[in-house]
Formats: C-alpha cells, structure tokens, sequence
C-alpha cells in the first residue's frame, strides 16, 4: 500500500506489524500522508487492537458522567498525540490535513473497538467547522487544546422561552470599548457544566434573527454562573447559564456582529449530518453488545429487524451527507431529514433492547450505563430541533408546501 503525502507519493511503513507491536515505534498518522479513509482505517484498527494503551477505554461504561468524561479526556490525548484525531481536519489550525471522511472513519473504527466516542468530538464536528469558515484566527488558537481534549466547549443558543423559536432570544449584547458585554439566561446547553467556553448566540441589534451574533465566551467569569441540570438517568447532561454583564474581547464575535443566524444555520449541517454519522455507529454498537448479550428471546425478530433498518437507513444516508460535506457543498433544509432519521433510529434501537432483554435491563445492576443511554434516548425528538420543526421544514423548504396557517 502506498500512501501520497503534499510532497509526493511516500513508501508505505516496511514493517507495519512491528510498528503496531512497538510503542515507541508508533509514528504518528500525521506523517504517513494517507490518500485514502480506507488506508487509515485499516491502520488505525490496528492501533486500536494492539496498543496496550487503548485497553483502558475498550468496552468502558462510565460510572457517571463528570468520570466518563474526564476518563474519555485520556483517550481524546492519546489519539491527538499519536497522530490519528488529527487526520480529517485542515493542516492550517493543526490538523494533519484531509477531508472529513477521515473523521468519520475515525469514529467507525472506534465503535468496532467498542470504544465510547468521547462526547466532546461530538460538540467538535458541530462548532469547528463553523470556526474555520468564519472565525479562522479562533480555529487556529483553539484548534489543538479542543481536538486533544485539554478544553471542552459547550453551545448556548436555548433560552427559558426561545427553542424552537429561536429567533426570539432575549440575551443582550452591549458594545463595552473595544468588546461586548452580555446579559441573559440560556438553558439546556450540553456539558456546559464541563466546559471552560461556550459558543453562544446573543442579540447585538434588533428584534428577529437579523439582530443576532454569534460569539465565543469564556465561562470561569465572576460574572457568570453556570449551573447544572440533573435530568432524568440522575447525570448532569445539561446545564442553565446565567450572564450578568459577562465580557467578551471584540474578536470573539464568530463571523461578523449581525450575522449570527447565518452562522447558526450553517451550523445545522454539521449538527444534523456529522453527529447522525457518529450517533449511527453507536446504534450498531449497542445493537451488537444486545445480540452478544445472551438475553434475546428468538421471539423479538421483528422488533430487532425494525431497529437494525432504522440504524441502516441512518448510516446510509448520512454517509451520503459526509461525502457531501467532503466535497464542500452548501448543505440546506435537506438536512433535516438526517434528524428525523436520527430520531426514528434512536428510539427504535432503544425500545427494542429493552423489550428484547426484559428482566435484565431492568434489573441488572451492571446494565445502569444501559438503563441511562435508554432514557437519555428519549430526547431525541427534542434535541437538535424537536422533529415537529424538522417535519416543517422538509415539507415547506424541501418539498415546497404552503406554511401552515
Ligand atoms: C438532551 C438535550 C440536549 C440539548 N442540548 C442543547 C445545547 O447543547 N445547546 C442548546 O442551545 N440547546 C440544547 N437543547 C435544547 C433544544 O435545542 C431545545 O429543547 C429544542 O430546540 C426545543 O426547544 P424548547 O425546549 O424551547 O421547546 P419548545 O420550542 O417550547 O417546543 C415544545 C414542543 O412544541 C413543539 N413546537 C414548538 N413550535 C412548534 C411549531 N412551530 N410547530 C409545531 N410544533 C412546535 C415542539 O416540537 C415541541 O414538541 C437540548 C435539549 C435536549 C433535550
């Protein structure tokens, strides 16, 4: 196998099996220049099968969510230093150059290792994508600590009354020198609890979403509080985030002041189409771990066939959707079909684990991480833009029809 790099095609490694059985022999991906997701893939299933370092990670269930993630934190800087988290991203910022179908290969290969993605990358494939089109300088300042996972970044948009109508956000923006002040309430963001920055959407100018910006704030200010929201599985996946005249520098503002809904929107099609790919493998996941289980009953055919369609019909389409996003097209409303697939995927996966292993999911004291993924699937008609809106928006922006009255 050869592999081309920016200089030319390089000879593939000599000896690859003593470079997987060595440590110190492990050079970093970055450097071997892969021309292709199926090259690294095949690399990087080796990596994970053979490095000593990996076992900590494979199959672990996290006790509770602050030790899953800081555990998972390992994983992020194992994977950023031995070279391979960085393959997909742009060489400018830090990345090691390549389109995001090696980013996608990276989480595949991860899932069939049963290693847990860390749910940092998934706040990643939302928010650094959006960095490198409209905020390069804060791509390339952040790029490294958030890939390795020294920093976790949260998303505020929500607010108490202002979800599904976004536009109607009420968090001000002041101009303060040669900064911006803020002041209001978001809810729901999650991690923030974790995170030692937030993207965050505020009002600059007038009413409607032509007076929204887009910016990035630093959370460890006196003048903000966050505060964790305990929810159903009892973890603190969400978090409230108060603003009391927070400050930001002027060149926080991601894009330009005004222009913050363009940015979220073209936020969405990282959220809804990168995230579905990453969600779909921990579908197959899950549906593997079931099967290996020894609980199913030979009776729950048909409830298993409907989940294995729905998580196929996920991977299929979002697949669609990262080559897309390889090739830099402009996604739009289409994207929202990738949610309503997410949506059908996730609820159908989990109602049929529970209803095919019974007693044992209920009762089973080393199936709570089961138990919690189970209820934690029951938002995902809400999260990401609730499946109303996204009905909505397939019907009037993709097929065309009348707004509703
Ligand atoms: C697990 C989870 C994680 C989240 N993470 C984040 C995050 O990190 N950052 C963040 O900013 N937010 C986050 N959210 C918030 C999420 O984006 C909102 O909950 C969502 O957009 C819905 O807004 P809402 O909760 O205000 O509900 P509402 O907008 O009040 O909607 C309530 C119900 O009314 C329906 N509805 C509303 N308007 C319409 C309409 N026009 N037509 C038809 N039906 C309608 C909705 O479909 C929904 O069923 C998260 C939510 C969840 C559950």
């Amino acid at each position: 196998m050869t592999k081309s790099s920016s200089s030319g095609t390089i000879r593939a490694f000599d000896d690859r099996e003593r470079r997987v059985s060595h440590e110190a022999d492990h050079r970093p991906a970055a450097a071997a220049g892969y021309d292709s997701p199926a090259a690294y893939s095949e690399d990087l299933a080796r990596f994970l099968a053979d490095d000593a370092r990996v076992t900590v990670y494979r199959g672990y269930r996290a006790p509770d969510l602050e030790t899953g993630a800081d555990h998972l934190h390992g994983l992020q800087r194992l994977l950023f230093d031995e070279g391979w988290s960085r393959l997909g991203w742009p060489v400018g910022c830090g990345g090691a150059g390549g389109d995001p179908r090696f980013r996608a290969a990276m989480f595949d290969a991860l899932w069939d290792h049963d290693i847990v993605i860390p749910e940092a990358y998934n706040t990643l494939e939302i928010l650094v994508p959006v960095l490198l089109v409209h905020a390069r300088h804060l791509a390339e300042g952040y790029f490294a600590p958030l890939l390795r996972g020294d920093e976790t970044w949260a998303q505020a948009f929500s607010e108490p009354d202002a979800g599904s109508d976004l536009a109607s956000l009420r968090t001000r923006m002041e101009p303060d020198g040669d900064g911006w002040r803020l002041t209001g309430q978001k809810i729901w963001s999650s991690y923030g609890h974790l995170s030692q920055r937030s993207v965050l959407l505020a009002r600059s100018g007038g009413p409607g979403h032509r007076g929204l910006s887009m910016v990035l704030v630093d959370l460890d200010q006196p003048s903000i509080d966050v505060r964790p929201i305990r929810v159903e599985d009892g973890e603190n996946h969400l978090s409230e985030i108060l603003l009391d005249g927070a400050y930001i520098s002027g060149d926080r503002v991601i894009g330009a002041p005004g222009q913050g809904w363009a940015v979220a929107m073209y936020m969405l099609q990282w959220e809804r189409g990168a995230y579905g790919w990453i969600q779909q493998g921990r579908f197959h996941n899950r549906l593997r771990f079931m099967l290996e289980s020894g609980h199913v009953d030979p009776g729950a055919a048909q409830a298993l066939g409907a989940a294995y369609a729905a998580a196929t019909a996920l991977r299929v389409h979002t697949r669609q959707t990262v080559n897309r996003l390889a090739r830099e097209e402009t996604l739009g409303p289409e994207v929202s079909v990738d949610k309503l697939l997410l949506v059908d995927a996730e609820l159908a996966v989990w109602d049929s684990i529970r209803h095919v292993m019974g007693p044992a999911f209920e009762f089973d004291d080393d199936l709570g991480w089961l138990r919690s993924e189970f209820l934690y699937s029951r938002a995902a008609p809400i999260y990401g833009g609730s499946q109303e809106i996204q009905r909505s928006l397939v019907a009037q922006r993709v097929l065309g029809m009348p707004r509703e009255p």
